[in-house]
Formats: C-alpha cells, structure tokens, sequence
C-alpha cells in the first residue's frame, strides 16, 4: 500500500451536517487540501490541538499540510492521558483560542486519540458556541470509534464523560500508517471495536475477521504487522461504514444507536471495578462482549457455536476474554450506576446471531451473576 489511489471516502450521511471520513496511506499529507475541499477558505484561523507524543510523530507533517493550503495554522500540545481529560485542560484550549483570536469560521483540528479528540471536539462545541472541528484520529480505537458520531466531552471526578456536547466533525481523516508507533496494547484495544461491529451488525466483517483467526489463532488480529496492511484498509473502511450509519440513523443515542454500546455495560464494570488502568477500554470491551455473549446463551438467544466463534476471534486479537473475580454484590450495585439504566430498568445489548443484536431489559440479575462465573458473593 501506500499510493493515493487507496485513499477512499465514506460519507457520514446527516440530513444537516453531512461529512466524509477519508481513510487511506499518506491522507496525513493531505489534510490541508482536504479542508479546503470542505468549503474551508484560504487564510482560515486553524489551531491544531494533539499531545507530546503524536506531536512528535505526525506534528510536523501536519501543520506543514496546513499551510501549503494556505491555512493559517497554530498548534497546542496538551497532556497525553485520560486523567488529563478534564475541563481544566479544555480551559487551555479555550485560551489558546482567545489567544489566537479564534473566530466563528475558524477551524480546530484534533490530531490524536480519543483523549484529545474528545477534549478538542468538546472546545470547538463550546467555543463561541460552536466552531469547526476536524479529526485526525491517529489510535486504532479513534479511527473507528471516538472520532466518528460527533461525541465530545471531558470527564467529572463523579464518572466518565458526564461533561460534553454532541458536536460533528467536518472531517475525520485516517491515515492508517500513524498507526505504525502505536503501542501494540493500544492497537489490541482498538481491535476489540472493530470486533464489536461485525458481532452488533456486520456479518462480512465479522467473516473475514474470522479467516485471519482461523489461520493463526494466537495473534492474527493482534498487531499491526500480522494484519497488514490491506486488511487494516479494509477493516477501518467497514468499522467506519459501520459506525456511520448507526450515527446516521440515530445522531444523538435515542434508540439504534445504543446498539454502539454492545459489551460495554459488563465491560463498564470491569473497568470500574478493577480500577481505571489495570484494562485498557478496549480490553474491558471484549471481556464484555463475551460475558454478554453469555448471558444471551444462558437466555437461549444465541448459540453455543456463535459464543465460541466470538472468543475465537478475540483470542485472535489477543484481548482478555475471562470476567475477573468481583464480588457480586459490587457488580449489581455498579450496574445499576451505569448510564445504560433508563427508568430502572438496565437495557442490555445482546447478540442473537453473528451481525445481529436486540435490546433487553428483562435480563435478571441471577443470569448476570451465572453469566460471568457466578463470582463470590
Ligand atoms: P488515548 O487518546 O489516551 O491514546 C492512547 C495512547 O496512545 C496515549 O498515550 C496517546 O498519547 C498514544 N498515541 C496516540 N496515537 C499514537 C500514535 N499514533 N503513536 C504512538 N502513540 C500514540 O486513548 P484512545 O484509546 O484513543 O481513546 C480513549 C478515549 O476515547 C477515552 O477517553 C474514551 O472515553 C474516548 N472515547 C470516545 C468516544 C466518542 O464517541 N467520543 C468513543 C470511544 C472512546
């Protein structure tokens, strides 16, 4: 890979604000001109917000990009890290903005992973009550996920993300080879949600995920070089596809796109509970996945074989599988506090097929219990 002609677009389909994703090798070069293309102008105020790490790698590139279109680019670096996602760093966003003399039609561009897509998304929604925003995720769980769908926000000492606004890009833009000084962990974690759209709504992902599985069962998913890069091309085209029609169909979570959240409410937990740091979202994501997947076989809506194929490919991709030893009374209470409670009642995303899930709310808490190894009380 590597010419141009691999850089394909897929349109993220809203009745307002319509965009593209771009995804393919060496699209970095071209994120200004890809702006432009957008309708941006020439001589646009474009403050371009990453961290120290992906500044040092991808900056340079970048901001070069910026002006050879003729954009008037600034940078900020913030502080790489969840616990950096907070208002206070927002707040220095916020400053850079001022001190830049951001206006109405100026251009925020988000160059990271989801810490500083989220963060600098959530400054564009806020700053003069809204300006532009482009992602450029550069972390695989970004590219098919967090930059996608226009949710932005930061975190309270109360919860994760309970602070943000729905904002769309303009723009995400994917150059896949960014993902060449990923750390492998962060490219595993990222997996899991490609994962998770072929189980909630792709089968075809889903099969194709399965024939590297099958062909090397201990890691054919697991790093950037065993998956190489044409099926990486693929699997971002089809996780974006994937998410972008859920967001399209349902921009602001008020029903389909709940479907996104298929593994994360056990997964939430484990997250919790275990304390933020010990697993990776992602990794948490595909414990979930698999304890939901158990669930749904104990509730006999999904097969023995459908389970197996799940753990399969999550091996694969060289992701925990196995719900860790909580006490039961920690995971009900938790699940009650999670944000996929409504009216009570905790709504749960189960598979039935490959490609295939429904929404419940009639999941007993001693089905949960047995699903994940009925842990000590
Ligand atoms: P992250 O942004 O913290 O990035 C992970 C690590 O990788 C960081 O240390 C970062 O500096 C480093 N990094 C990033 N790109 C790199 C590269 N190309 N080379 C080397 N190192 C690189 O984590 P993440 O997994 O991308 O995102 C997690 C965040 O995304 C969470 O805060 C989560 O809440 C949010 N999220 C948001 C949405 C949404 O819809 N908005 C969806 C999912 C997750």
């Amino acid at each position: 890979m590597g010419a141009a002609s691999t850089i394909r677009s897929i349109e993220v389909e809203l009745d307002a604000n319509p965009y593209p994703i771009v995804i393919g090798t060496g699209s970095l070069d071209q994120l200004g001109e890809r702006i432009i293309a957008q309708g941006i102008k020439p001589g646009t105020k474009v403050l371009l917000v990453t961290n120290p790490v992906v500044e040092q790698h991808y900056g340079a590139r970048a901001m070069t990009s910026l002006e050879a279109a003729g954009l008037l680019a600034s940078s900020l670096v913030i502080e790489a890290g969840e616990d950096q996602k907070t208002p206070a760093t927002v707040a220095l966003i916020h400053d850079a903005a001022f001190q830049q003399r951001l206006e109405r039609g100026s251009l925020i561009v988000a160059l990271g992973g989801g810490v500083v897509g989220d963060m600098a998304g959530f400054a564009a929604a806020t700053w003069l009550r809204g300006i532009a925003v482009v992602q450029v995720p550069t972390t695989l769980l970004a590219m098919v996920d967090a930059a996608i769908g226009g949710k932005t926000g930061v975190n309270h000492p109360g919860g994760k993300n309970l602070i943000g606004a729905f904002h769309q890009p303009k723009l995400v833009l994917i150059d896949p080879s960014s993902l060449a000084t990923l750390p492998v962990r962060e490219f595993r974690a990222g997996m899991a949600e490609v994962i998770k759209y072929g189980v909630i709504g792709d089968k075809d992902l889903f099969t194709e995920l399965e024939a590297v599985a099958r062909a090397n069962p201990q890691g054919g998913l697991a790093s950037l070089g065993a998956v190489g890069p044409d099926l990486l091309q693929s699997l971002l085209e089809r996780s974006a596809a994937a998410k972008a029609k859920v967001v399209a169909a349902d921009e602001k979570e008020g029903g389909l796109r709940a479907i996104l959240n298929y593994g994360h409410t056990l997964g939430h937990v484990v997250e919790t509970l275990c304390g933020y740091g010990t697993y990776l979202h992602g990794e948490a994501v595909a414990i979930g996945m698999v304890a939901a997947g158990a669930v749904a076989q104990t509730m006999g809506l999904w097969s023995a074989a459908d389970q197996a194929r799940q753990i399969a490919v999550i091996a694969a991709a060289g992701l925990p599988a196995v719900f860790p030893d909580l006490a039961s009374g920690e995971v009900l209470n938790c699940l009650q506090g999670d944000k996929k409670v409504k009216e009570g009642k905790l709504r749960f995303v189960l598979p039935t097929a490959i490609g295939k899930v429904e929404i419940r709310s009639d999941v007993e808490s001693a089905t949960i219990l047995k699903a994940i190894g009925a842990p000590k009380a």
